[in-house]
């Protein structure tokens, strides 16, 4: 039996497989090129009127819900792209409820007509650019071999000024991998000089989960965190706690970390299921996109609602993995530990391996951060 329940009046935000496709061919893609195992295509138009319906039905009163298009990349098909979101702006307005729409691409199908359309429409865009060309286009080429750096910058540059200009204010964000053929403090380095000043980076995930596989993961993880640790004491040393919202350069996590520790904000856990949910191309409902890859997380349907057994039992899992937080050091400033990753190990198998990363984060940071305040007094 399935029924509409009200978990979904919580989510604030939908991710969207509107396309699972891609025109990139990247080495470490592990979503099967935004398929996700399921055969590639565009929305099927019945699922995606199901979808908004049935957001619309649960959207929460009053607040924004944010939809985040990404998998595939979404411009392969730009003009559906354009008709559906007119469609669900038109749905939501019915309600009274904004919406905000962002979509991750890897910018290689834009152009100055469409950027200047979707800064027109306020559409917030994350660039997938992987720092300098090398660096990128090692591992992000073309279905046909071509490299895919350079028209991605072009286009992150377009789009940097047209947003700012628009009266919408879209964002304009990058977003970097770093693989085994990058360090972080190298493409830290390349963004910075090209004007940003927060990073937003991830260590690239391991394909799948063989031992080799898994050992690559880790001394990936365990670069970033040397680069990390050098990256944040040098700053620390010679900055004032006060003096590094405005004159940071650097990753994001270690800005949003510092954030919490000078705000002494708390923490929000991992939303999956609860404040986020994922829709694929054909209506299938999930606790986050990256739990798709396991196939066995279905927790709905677009067009029948939640599966109530399914999504009780994904629950449970997950409040199994939390069991840890209660009594953590990090907790309050815990920058999260992720139960997806490696596709078919279990939920809390991989919340353990995160959850040893995202410790290291907090040390890094928590140490840093002292060193910051003690400059403080000595200046
Ligand atoms: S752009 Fe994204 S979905 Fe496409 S191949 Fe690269 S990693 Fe995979
Ligand atoms: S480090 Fe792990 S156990 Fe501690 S709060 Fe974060 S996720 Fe929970
Ligand atoms: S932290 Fe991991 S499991 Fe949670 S929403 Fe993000 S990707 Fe999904």
């Amino acid at each position: 039996m399935t029924i509409r329940l009200h978990p979904l009046t919580q989510v604030r935000t939908w991710q969207v497989l509107f396309v699972q496709d891609c025109n990139l061919r990247c080495s470490y893609c592990s979503s099967g090129f935004g398929t996700y195992g399921i055969q590639k295509g565009l929305m099927e138009p019945r699922a995606w009127k199901d979808f908004v319906s049935l957001a619309v039905h649960h959207a929460p009163e009053e607040a924004p819900v944010r939809f985040e298009f990404g998998g595939g990349e979404t411009f392969l098909h730009y003009d559906e792209f354009l008709q559906a979101i007119e469609y669900l702006r038109d749905k939501f307005n019915v309600r009274h409820v904004p919406v905000e729409i962002h979509v991750t691409t890897n910018g290689t199908l834009l152009n100055p007509a469409r950027l200047r359309t979707l800064a027109g429409m306020g559409v917030s865009l994350a660039f997938s650019i992987d720092g300098p060309p090398d660096v990128h286009d090692a591992k992000r080429r073309t279905v046909g071999g071509m490299d895919s750096h350079a028209l991605a910058m072009q286009n992150w540059r377009r789009y940097s000024k047209l947003s700012r200009k628009s009266p919408e204010k879209p964002a304009c964000k990058v977003h970097s991998v770093i693989t085994d053929a990058s360090r972080l403090r190298h493409v830290l380095n390349f963004w910075i000089q090209e004007g940003l000043t927060v990073v937003e980076t991830a260590v690239q995930w391991p394909r799948n989960a063989t031992r080799a596989s898994l050992t690559q993961f880790k001394r990936r993880q365990q670069q970033y965190l040397e680069d990390l640790r050098q990256w944040a004491f040098q700053f620390a040393k010679e900055h004032w706690a006060e003096e590094f919202l405005s004159r940071y350069q650097g990753s994001l996590d270690l800005f949003s970390l510092w954030k919490k520790m000078f705000f002494q904000e708390i923490s929000k856990p991992c939303g999956a299921g609860e404040q986020i949910m994922a829709v694929d191309r054909k209506g299938g409902l999930y606790p986050c996109e990256l739990l798709m890859m396991s196939g066995q997380l279905k927790i709905g349907d677009a067009a029948e609602g939640i599966f109530p057994e399914s999504y009780r039992s994904f629950l449970k899992e997950k409040n199994k993995c939390r069991v840890s937080c209660k009594t953590c050091v990090a907790r309050k400033c815990c920058p999260g530990s992720c139960m997806a990753g490696v596709p078919y190990q279990t939920l809390q198998k991989n919340f353990s391996s995160g959850c040893w990363f995202a410790k290291e984060l907090y040390k890094i940071a928590f140490r840093s951060y002292k060193i910051l305040l003690q400059s403080k007094h000595e200046n």
